[in-house]
């Protein structure tokens, strides 16, 4: 008896592993990569069938570098956690596709696409990492998972691997709608996007990712004041409308800036 309850609360503690860099502890451990990465690509190859690649080369060039660093920063993050298992988990790829709309996610797995549409606001790739930074942080703080598994637990599934992929096989559809709702792409009315707790997180991983990259994380402070100009009057871009409002956004960016600054100074001592 002993036994079995010391093998459960192995399970639950590697279960419920706090989110990188941020320390939070889920209530309910996100699906695992294994079922949540596959959806995530058949979703991503979906998109780029029915959407255009940019050809405009200078930006393209600039969306692929920053994906480069950014990547590596990440990698070399997970080896100094004492977790390089988890960079199996990423398969990283970065295009720029033509839509007007000031957009960009991350899949999990690390599928990233920036839309044409946040360039000007992006203005260089410092910008871009500031954007970039944020989603691949939701990709590795596992959101999109973590967003599946309370889709799963509201309707009294548990999320314990053989269940949830018997749910899946029996329920296509409903299936590829808990997909949708993870991923929290915007296309679709009625999409759920990512939490505001999600959305501060990411604020923060994204901080220190762009950081170890070697981008100055206190330019962010600029992007989103820019990003606060150019969209005025508009309804907010889709990737936002969960977002904190941009002020809030602002200090919270201030509030974790010392950290930041910490993996940005001892980079640049290289
Ligand atoms: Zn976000």
């Amino acid at each position: 008896m002993k036994r079995i309850f010391f093998l459960l609360c192995v399970l639950l503690l590697s279960a419920c592993a706090p989110v990188p860099i941020t320390g939070r502890k889920r209530v309910i451990p996100p699906m695992p990569a294994s079922q949540v990465n596959p959806m995530a690509l058949a979703q991503y190859n979906e998109f780029l069938k029915t959407n255009t690649l940019s050809g405009n080369e200078t930006q393209v060039r600039m969306v692929k570098n920053v994906g480069a660093r950014l990547s590596e920063a990440v990698d070399r993050f997970f080896d100094q956690s004492g977790t390089p298992e988890l960079k199996k988990q990423y398969n990283w790829e970065f295009n720029l596709v033509e839509n007007e709309q000031m957009n960009a996610w991350c899949m999990p797995g690390g599928k990233v696409v920036f839309y044409t549409g946040i360039m000007p606001v992006c203005k260089d790739e410092t910008g871009v990492a500031v954007v970039m930074g944020h989603e691949i942080a939701h990709a590795i703080a596992e959101h999109g998972g973590e967003r599946m598994s309370q889709g799963l637990a509201a309707q009294g599934i548990n999320v314990a691997g053989a269940v949830a992929n018997e749910y899946f096989s029996k329920n296509p559809e409903k299936t590829r709608d808990l997909v949708s709702m993870a991923l929290g792409m915007g296309t679709q009315v009625g999409m759920l996007k990512y939490s505001r707790v999600h959305e501060t997180e990411a604020d923060k991983i994204g901080l220190v990712i762009m950081a170890m990259a070697g981008y100055n994380p206190q330019e962010s402070i600029e992007f989103w004041k820019r990003m606060s100009e150019m969209s005025k009057g508009q309804a907010p871009p889709e990737f936002l409308s969960t977002h904190p409002s941009h002020d809030t956004r602002i200090e919270n960016l201030k509030r974790f800036m010392p950290e930041a600054m910490r993996h940005y100074d001892s980079k640049n001592k290289f």
